[in-house]
């Protein structure tokens, strides 16, 4: 039996993982919960898993949710430090990280220094911070599980391999809605349009980041970390349908590749039970049905942002950090119909050329950098939405 906590309980993959949660219940059990600020989704959980200890970042949603509960067994915190606290509970083995954005980097490094295994599907802080979070995580002993379907992937396709014989990775990508669109089609792009993702259904803020190709940048930076590799052998291929998760190839030639249909619960539930499976029973993938497999070369001159995202690996330094930053705030705004599609691109790429690189060590550091990009990026958007009409 696993103790587990799930931060970002409320979002998509907190759901796929309590799903797991309650189809095996002998072999998995909820001690704590966190997310943001949805009151009545986190009581709904509550009610269901019973968990020791919830937070909520959200103050005010905290409060609600205390006069939901009532007289339930359960310790609710609230704020940055409730959400550290739970990830840090002593009676917790696994924490899943699925926070969504840099809000997750203070509590995912907080299990880190608790010494929690960690399966990491909140990508973001990796981006930020992934040297220090690797710094942390060998200092304190901690494995990290990868749960994004593509670095999952590349670790089933590693395993009995040695590291040193590996030639380059291939992740894939779906290429979102707009891969197929005329570039200039791209000018109208609504949300709407933005959140319909072919294959995955996901949280708003990586869905559009699927759409922009941004959300293969940050995997691109985040396989670096979790995989210790330079940016030379890290490759991305269009592959519409979803099927082939990720590719490792290595010096002899061979490709070793993970297949399946695209469900979260399989990467989430691998990274949950290690070195075992659970036995999901999915539908089989037929090959007959699917028929073919297709594959192509990112048009980054149609999706910036994933050249953008290498530019950012090479620069180094704060630089992740900033792309990710600017990112955030570009993908809300546009979310927020306060800026075009294509301005995501442009704004980030303004905010890394206002940036003045500086080594970075420390977690303070990294924060100051996080909040400057914000800062410089909101700036940015000015400009853009007096001129959206
Ligand atoms: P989501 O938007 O569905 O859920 C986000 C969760 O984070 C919610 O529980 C929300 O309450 C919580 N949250 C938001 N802001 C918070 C804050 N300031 N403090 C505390 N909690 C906060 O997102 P998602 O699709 O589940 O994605 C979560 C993470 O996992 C992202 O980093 C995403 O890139 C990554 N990921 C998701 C998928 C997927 O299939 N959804 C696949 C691979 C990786
Ligand atoms: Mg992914």
């Amino acid at each position: 039996m696993k103790n587990i906590v799930i931060l970002g309980s409320t979002g998509s993959i907190g759901a796929s993982t309590l799903d797991i949660v309650s189809k095996f219940p002998e072999d998995f059990r909820v001690v704590g919960l966190a997310a943001g600020s949805k009151a009545s989704e986190l009581a709904e959980q509550i009610r269901l898993f019973r968990p020791e200890v919830v937070a909520l970042s959200s103050p005010q949603a905290a409060k609600t949710l205390r006069t939901m509960i009532g007289n339930r067994p359960v310790k609710i915190l609230e704020g940055e430090e409730g959400l550290c606290a739970v990830a840090s509970l002593s009676q917790g083995d696994l924490v899943i990280s699925a926070i969504v954005g840099g809000a997750g980097l203070k509590p995912t490094l907080a299990a880190i220094k608790a010494r929690k295994t960690v399966a990491l599907a909140n990508k973001e802080p990796m981006v930020m911070a992934g040297q220090l979070m690797q710094e942390e995580a060998h200092k304190h002993g901690v494995t990290i599980f990868p749960i994004d379907s593509e670095h999952s992937a590349i670790f089933q396709s590693m395993e009995g391999h040695r590291k040193s014989d590996i030639r380059r990775v291939v992740l894939t990508a779906s290429g979102g809605p707009f891969w197929d669109w005329e570039q200039s089609a791209l000018t109208h792009v609504t949300p709407e349009q933005a959140l319909k993702h072919p294959n995955w259904k996901m949280g708003a803020k990586i869905t559009t980041d699927s759409s922009t190709l941004m959300n293969k940048g940050l995997e691109v930076i985040e396989a670096k970390w979790l995989f210790d590799l330079p940016p030379a052998q890290i490759e991305v291929v269009i592959h519409r349908e979803s099927i082939i998760h990720s590719m490792v190839e290595y010096c002899d030639g061979s490709v070793i590749a993970q297949l399946g249909h695209p469900d979260m619960r399989t990467p989430i539930s691998y990274a949950m039970k290690y070195p075992e499976r659970v036995p999901l029973s999915p539908p089989v993938l037929d090959l007959w049905k699917i028929g073919q497999l297709t594959f192509y070369q990112p048009d980054t001159g149609k999706f910036p942002c994933l050249q953008l995202a290498y530019d950012a690996l090479a620069g180094g330094d704060g630089y992740p950090a900033t792309l990710n930053a600017a990112n955030e705030i570009a993908v809300q705004a546009f979310l927020d119909n306060q800026i075009r599609f294509l301005d995501i691109p442009k704004i980030i790429a303004e905010t890394m050329d206002a940036y003045r690189p500086s080594p970075l060590s420390s977690l303070e550091e990294i924060l100051e950098i996080d909040q400057w990009a914000r800062t410089t990026a909101t700036r940015f958007l000015k400009p853009c939405a007096s001129s959206f009409v």
